[in-house]
């Protein structure tokens, strides 16, 4: 099995007899890469990895142009955890550490409960459409994991059951989705809700070792195989910044004229760090007299 096909991939799905949807990925370069810049101690690496893979399911189930973004703020050790991804498959991520919060020391490298980690936080969930209006929903961080949270603000919007369940360790991240379906091809209820039953209850089973090692047709076949899956070419997932020297100077301008003067005179130039990637931007004096002049034959 070579690793480097398997990985760093999502699949959609479906049941050829019954009106579910689902999707599975995995990544692990993506995840390193995007980890790499934020230098997290190891104990916050499986959470992040849960944000990266549920990201990336998000993105995906949505069907649309454009990007996702899950961001949860709480009083925990982590007061700031992002996770982007889009539908050109590319993800990144970012995290703030409270160094003073005794949990940045521990040695553990498996996901801790969520109350330990984002205790008394809030999930933001950001849809942003190339073409379109932005829209943002909100969910407390009360569930058992960040599965169980997402999988109650889905269901919720998105009037259908919906089904998450993550996995990551310190390397690798994966996660399945499952989506039940208007019905079109079973229209009795209780037929309807069996299927769902057998195919989420058959979700659960997954181990981590599965989601993460396996290959994801054959995973699904090991799930899902009395059950008519017909699985989609998959696509691959990648990190990627989109940060840019010019975006960096047009957040100078933002600054406006006056403070943009203030900043010449104080520091006489601005040295810019993407939270993401950690690509740094540096302006001298002479730019920013630039940025200055250009704004001021704006008015
Ligand atoms: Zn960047």
């Amino acid at each position: 099995m070579s690793s480097d096909q398997q990985i760093d991939l999502i699949h959609r799905f479906l049941f050829d007899d019954s009106d579910l949807r689902g999707e599975l990925v995995t990544l692990e370069q993506s995840f390193q890469q995007a980890a790499s810049p934020q230098n997290l101690p190891k104990v916050f690496l499986p959470l992040y990895g849960e944000f990266m893979a549920a990201a990336a399911l998000v993105a995906d189930m949505l069907k649309f142009e454009g990007t996702i973004t899950l961001q949860a703020r709480s009083n925990g050790p982590l007061p700031l955890i992002m996770a982007e991804a889009n539908s050109k498959g590319h993800v990144r991520g970012f995290a703030q550490v409270d160094e003073q919060q005794s949990l940045v020391q521990s040695d553990s490298n498996e996901l801790l409960p969520l109350a330990a980690l984002l205790g008394g936080g809030v999930l933001s969930i950001t849809i942003d459409p190339d073409k379109g209006k932005r829209y943002q929903g909100i969910v407390p961080l009360d569930g058992a994991d960040l599965a169980e949270c997402l999988q109650h603000y889905f269901s919720q919007s998105e009037q259908l059951p919906t089904y998450f369940k993550l996995f990551a360790n310190e390397n690798k991240a994966g996660g399945i989705f499952l989506q039940c379906l208007p019905a079109q091809l079973v229209k009795d209820e209780e037929q309807r809700e069996e299927n769902w039953q057998t195919a989420r209850h058959l979700a659960s089973t997954t181990k981590a070792e599965e989601a993460l090692d396996l290959d994801h047709p054959t995973l699904l076949y090991r799930l899902y195989h009395e059950l008519q899956c017909r699985v989609f070419p998959p696509k691959q997932l990648s990190f990627r910044c989109h940060c840019s020297k010019e975006r960096s100077a047009n957040a100078i301008k933002t600054l406006g004229e006056v403070e943009l003067q203030a900043l010449i005179d104080e520091q006489g130039k601005v040295d810019m760090s993407c939270q993401f990637c950690g690509s740094n931007y540096h302006f001298d004096k002479t730019q920013l007299e630039g940025f200055k002049k250009e704004l001021g034959k704006r008015h």
